[in-house]
């Protein structure tokens, strides 16, 4: 089977938490092809030395680079932390992004409520191909 693919996006303050997340959650992340916008993905590879596919800074275009590797169906998952009580200059390429998870019915998650739940998900889908 194909490993899951998973894109990690998230806010500057919200990168801590995402780090945690995905900590907590390391041994399905491993299993997981990760992609990520620039920083974050520097941040999950500097501090848990995960393979990533980092694509540019989201303020300088990673984000609609995500939403392309969506739109050419080469995403299983999103989980972007957003911050809401930031402005955030590119907040155009950040809605379209979630308007293309919306359109093609992409599971994503917004906060780390859902990101558990993403996981479940992914965590189920990883023992059902177990040989
Ligand atoms: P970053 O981008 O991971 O490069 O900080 C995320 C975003 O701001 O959308």
């Amino acid at each position: 089977m194909e490993k899951p693919k998973v894109a990690l996006i998230a806010h500057d303050k919200k990168k801590i938490d995402l780090i945690m997340f995905v900590k907590e959650n390391i041994e399905t992340f491993k299993l997981c092809e990760l992609h990520a916008t620039g920083t974050t993905g520097k941040f999950l590879r500097e501090k848990l030395n995960l393979p990533v596919n980092a694509v540019h800074s989201g303020p300088l275009g990673g984000d609609i680079q995500i939403g392309s590797l969506l739109v050419e169906g080469k995403m299983d998952f999103v989980i972007f932390l957003r911050d809401p009580l930031t402005a955030q200059p590119h907040e155009p390429d950040i809605s379209a992004l979630l308007r293309v998870c919306d359109v093609l019915n992409i599971p994503l998650a917004t906060n780390l409520a859902t990101a558990e739940a993403l996981v479940v998900e992914i965590k189920s889908i990883l023992k059902s191909s177990e040989p």
